[in-house]
């Protein structure tokens, strides 16, 4: 069984209870992680507690602890097949897929690094005789809910801005997929992290996830995960007065003008919704398309649809299975009204899954349906697969009010060749990010990244993350005189 990671050290949980790791590939189980309990996080907690509050880690000079991330940088990129591989296995992901996080994993480390001794604060003019000056202090002990999508890329973004900022973590990755960052773990202790600066308890949300939560030892959650649980933490974090990020769902519109330079959109706007077989936060699930080249659009985009192929991982096709059961279900019962004519909308295009996929895997075909009804669940809610949702807009105006209507606001992307349009739609959306003739929240580390509405609250990525992951500290020095 794979043991949580504690101190530098495997420890065995102390229920000894365990939880099956399948391969979403078949189906099949291929390995077990322990189930973590609240006590499993009290041990955690306090492990990070004794390094935050005066411990090793926390006497470090930054630029120390800049040389120890950047180690662990190098390790994970020295790694990173091996970690590739097990993230492959873990999540289904394709191989491309799974190499690519490993590379971000190892980028947002190698980011942070030099990060660590540009934190500073400020001095301000004040009342004559006083000396004013702002400092940037950890918050001391963070915790981290990790979903199961992309652990390697948001462990990096996450913990590593979070170590940068000179805090002590506890990470709980979701069960689906823990055995990568159990590896990292592993890694951050060879590369010299002090004992206690980086903890893993692997469990169920509702167990160590709601633990950490609700520890009394926690200063900050990052949490990255649904609006439903998001709520479930921001009211355990409120209990207590401590300051969260929530990194959330989305329902991420691509809004095509009739002046769009298509070639250059249409690859993008497919890999948009087909990445990660659409699990992914910033996947652009909506397609609004200006009236007058609406049919056009549809039949370039279904036609390449049609061309994908989903099979196992390990085949690297465009598109890998679902990360389980119940996932395919949800992806299932979205598509349900279509097939059967009940609701107002028509499937225009569908990928195909590959005959060598196993029969226990978790498969999704990428679906294209046009004409939904902007308040139909699948143009609303987040469906977490690779179905693509269009509606056609007339102006700029019925534009930016359909890709506002949902609940959500965390990416959105704007194809128009009409510069001052861009901009106009930029300060329009209600979205965190705004990509103009582009898309991808994936890539960019430097990039702050983060949601409006229901989207959740709270930067991560980029240097503005360090800001969430620090408490201001304002000292007022009357030293007299003139
Ligand atoms: P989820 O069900 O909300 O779970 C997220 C994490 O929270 C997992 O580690 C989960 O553990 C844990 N958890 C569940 N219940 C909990 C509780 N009561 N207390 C504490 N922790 C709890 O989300 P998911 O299905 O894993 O991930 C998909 C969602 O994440 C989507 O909505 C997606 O948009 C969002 N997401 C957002 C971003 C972003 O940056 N904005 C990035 C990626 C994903 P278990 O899985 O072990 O139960
Ligand atoms: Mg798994």
């Amino acid at each position: 069984m794979t043991t949580h990671v504690i101190n530098n050290r495997r420890v065995a949980g102390a229920s000894g209870e365990c939880i099956d790791v399948l391969d979403p590939s078949d189906g099949q189980v291929f390995a077990q992680i322990a189930r973590g309990t609240a006590h499993d996080i009290g041990v955690a907690v306090a492990a990070a507690r004794r390094a935050a509050d005066g411990g090793a880690w926390s006497r470090l000079a930054p630029v120390e602890r800049g040389r120890l991330l950047r180690k662990l940088g190098d390790a994970i990129a020295a790694h990173h097949d091996e970690l590739a591989l097990l993230e492959q296995r873990d999540c289904g992901k394709p191989v491309k897929q799974a190499r690519a996080d490993a590379t971000a994993c190892a980028r947002y480390f190698e980011f942070y690094s030099g990060a660590c001794d540009k934190l500073h604060g400020d001095t301000i003019p004040y009342t004559p005789g006083f000396a004013v000056m702002t400092w940037y202090e950890p918050h001391g002990v963070t915790g981290h809910i990790i979903p199961w999508n992309y652990p390697m890329q948001i462990f990096g973004r996450s913990v590593g801005g979070a170590l940068a900022a000179g805090n002590a973590c506890v990470v709980k990755p979701a069960e689906d997929a823990c055995l990568s960052l159990l590896r990292i773990a592993e890694l951050a202790a060879e590369c010299g992290f002090p004992e206690g600066a980086l903890n893993i308890v692997t469990g169920y949300g509702h167990e160590a996830g709601q633990a950490l939560a609700d520890a009394p030892g926690i200063d900050h959650i990052s949490f990255t995960g649904s609006a439903r649980v998001g709520t479930i933490i921001a009211q355990s974090a409120a209990k207590r007065h401590v300051q969260v990020t929530l990194e959330l769902g989305g329902k991420s519109p691509h809004i095509v003008f009739a002046d769009a330079d298509l070639d250059a959109a249409l690859p993008v706007i497919i890999n948009a919704i087909v990445q990660n077989a659409g699990q992914t936060c910033s996947a652009g699930s909506r397609l609004l398309v200006q009236a007058s080249v609406y049919e056009r659009v549809l039949a370039a985009v279904g036609e390449r649809i049609a061309t994908l192929r989903v099979g196992p991982a390990a085949m690297d096709l465009d598109v890998g299975p679902l990360i389980r059961a119940s996932q395919l279900e949800r992806v299932r019962a979205f598509l349900a009204p279509y097939r059967q004519g009940g609701a107002a909308g028509r499937l225009v295009a569908q990928g195909r899954i590959v005959p060598e996929a196993p029969a226990g895997g978790f498969y999704a075909a990428p679906t294209l349906i046009a004409d939904v009804a902007a308040d139909a669940p699948l143009a609303c809610d987040e469906v977490f697969g690779p179905v693509l949702a269009a509606m056609p807009f007339s102006d700029e105006a019925d534009a930016v009010r359909l890709a506002n209507v949902t609940d959500y606001g965390l990416v959105a992307g704007v194809w128009t060749e009409n510069g001052g349009r861009g901009l106009r739609m930029a300060r329009a959306l209600k979205s965190g990010q705004v990509f103009v003739n582009n898309y991808g929240a994936g890539g960019g580390v430097e990039l702050p990244f983060g949601g409006v509405k229901s989207s959740g609250y709270g930067r991560e990525k980029g240097f503005e993350a360090l800001y969430g992951f620090s408490v201001m500290k304002t000292v007022v020095v009357r030293y007299g005189g003139q």
